[in-house]
């Protein structure tokens, strides 16, 4: 039984983790950080019996999870991973934002024997499958723009989504004459390695991207919509499971199957 802690357990996402790590055989729900839990009110009320419930991850992170869940926000990840990583607990990573130089020193300080760290962009298998589609069609296609769509409340922009995908496809075309990139015009989108990146944020919408691809005389749309949060939890599961296999950091729900 792996023993696992949210951190952000009352955010949409860490919401959804929670119920679907309580109904998982092989895990127990132990443990959930969120500052909201200061009130005990709404600790009270957070819906699961025998959950140690803590405002601040300083003091969930004596409770005794092997494995940490971080769903919370671009500001607080990199300060909750690194706590958690110190004290040897394996971690999990859905929240997006993190910077370069973040992951640079999140990847020296993983591994070595004590705990690992695994980190998603996108749990959602269809939208894995759409980068790896991605990755296939740039070989032929490389000049591409991509248009990704979120609710409201995101808080970073462009997604993490749409900047691994930019990063896959711009792989894929190394050796290739470049697409010439959009100089520098907002109108054109944010660029990512060579390639526009456009954000719609819009009440209704929960996650969704497009990539257009176009050559000689076609245009070649690749699209995956995220419905609901449930379609994130097989990939979070997954990860829980297995992290504590992995070799210090890894990017990219691809890498577990
Ligand atoms: P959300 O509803 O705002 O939830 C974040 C929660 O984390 C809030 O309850 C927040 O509390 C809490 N929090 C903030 N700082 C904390 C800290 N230091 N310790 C503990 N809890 C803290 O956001 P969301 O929609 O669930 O999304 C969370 C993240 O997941 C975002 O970065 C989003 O882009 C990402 N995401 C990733 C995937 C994926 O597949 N990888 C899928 C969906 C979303 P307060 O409200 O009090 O600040």
């Amino acid at each position: 039984m792996i023993s696992v802690m949210v951190i952000g357990a009352l955010g949409r996402m860490g919401r959804t983790v929670c119920d679907a790590v309580a109904a998982d055989s092989g895990l127990s729900l132990d443990v959930a950080v969120d500052p909201a839990f200061a009130d005990t009110d709404v600790a009270g009320g957070f819906g699961h019996s025998g959950v140690a419930c803590f405002a601040s991850l300083d003091e969930g992170v004596d409770a005794g999870a092997d494995v940490a869940v971080d769903f919370t926000t671009p500001d607080s990840v990199y300060g909750n991973l690194l706590v958690c990583l110190d004290r040897g607990i394996h971690c999990v990573v859905g929240t997006t934002g993190l910077s370069e130089q973040q992951m640079t020193e999140l990847a020296a300080r993983a591994g070595g024997g004590k705990a690992n760290c695994f980190l998603a962009p996108n749990f959602a298998i269809g939208a894995v499958m759409l980068m790896e589609a991605a990755k296939l069609v740039a070989r032929q296609m490389p000049s591409c723009e991509i248009i990704e769509l979120h609710h409201d409340r995101k808080l970073d922009a462009p997604s993490g989504t749409a900047l691994r995908t930019a990063e896959l496809i711009d792989a894929e075309r190394e050796g290739q004459p470049q697409p010439p990139g959009p100089a520098g015009d907002p109108a054109r989108g944010a660029v990512h390695r060579g390639i526009p990146i456009h954000s719609v944020r819009l009440p209704g919408l929960v996650a969704h991207q497009e990539v257009i691809f176009g050559g000689l005389g076609q245009t070649l749309t690749i699209r995956h919509d995220s419905l609901s949060r449930q379609s994130f939890m097989p990939g979070v599961l997954l990860a829980v499971h297995k992290v504590s296999g992995l070799d210090g950091m890894v990017v990219g729900l691809e890498k577990l199957f």
